[in-house]
C-alpha cells in the first residue's frame, strides 16, 4: 500500500496558492524552477514564478534610512513642514529632529518591529505600516513606500544542474567540412 502523498508545498513562506487536496503530483506536470511547488499547465507555473520568485522590489522596514527618510515634504505647504510618512502629520520646518524622533518612536513603534520581514507586494507592505505603526494611508504613504522599497536579485534557479543533464547532448554534427585541396 503506497500511501498517496500530495507534495504541494510550498517553501516559500509568502505562498498564498490554495491547495486543492484533489490534484495530486501525477496531474502536475509543471514544476516551478525556483521552489518544489508543481503546476497542471505551463501558464499556472508561470505565473506562480513571476509573482513568487521573480519579484523586482521588495518592501521593509529595515530599508528605511532612518528617522530622516519617515519625513517628507508637505505636500501642501512643503517648504514650511514636512509630513510624517506613517500618518500625515505635519511638522513645522526647520525640524525638530528631537521631537520628530519621539513621535516616531512613540506613536508608530518606530524600529520595534521584526525588521528583517520583507514585503513583496506594496499592498502588503502598507498593512504592515496600518497594523504594526499605526499607519493610515494618504499620500505621504506613497513617500514611504518609496523610502522603504528596495530592488531584489534575481532569484537562483534551484533545477538548472538537472535540467543541464536531463537534456540530452546534441549529437555531434558529422564532419562535413571539406577540405579543399588546392594542391
Ligand atoms: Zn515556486
Ligand atoms: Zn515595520
Ligand atoms: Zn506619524
Amino acid at each position: 500500500m503506497s500511501p498517496k502523498t500530495c507534495l504541494h508545498s510550498c517553501l516559500t513562506s509568502f505562498c498564498k496558492l490554495t491547495v486543492v487536496s484533489s490534484i495530486h503530483e501525477l496531474e502536475k506536470q509543471y514544476i516551478c524552477q525556483y521552489c518544489p511547488n508543481r503546476f497542471k499547465n505551463k501558464n499556472e507555473a508561470e505565473r506562480h514564478q513571476n509573482s513568487l520568485h521573480l519579484r523586482l522590489h521588495s518592501w521593509s522596514c529595515a530599508a528605511l534610512a532612518g528617522v530622516h527618510a519617515a519625513y517628507h515634504a508637505s505636500p501642501t505647504h512643503s517648504a514650511a513642514a514636512d509630513v510624517c510618512g506613517y500618518c500625515g502629520e505635519e511638522f513645522p520646518n526647520p525640524a525638530n529632529w528631537d521631537a520628530r524622533s519621539e513621535h516616531l518612536n512613540h506613536v508608530h513603534k518606530f524600529g520595534e518591529c521584526n525588521q528583517a520581514k520583507k514585503f513583496f507586494r506594496a499592498d502588503h507592505f502598507r498593512q504592515h505600516l496600518k497594523h504594526s505603526h499605526a499607519g493610515t494611508s494618504g499620500k505621504w504613504t506613497n513617500m514611504l513606500e518609496n523610502a522603504c522599497m528596495k530592488d531584489e536579485p534575481p532569484p537562483k534557479e534551484r533545477v538548472s544542474s538537472i535540467a543541464g543533464s536531463s537534456t540530452p547532448l546534441a549529437p555531434k554534427p558529422g564532419v562535413i567540412d571539406e577540405v579543399h585541396d588546392e594542391s
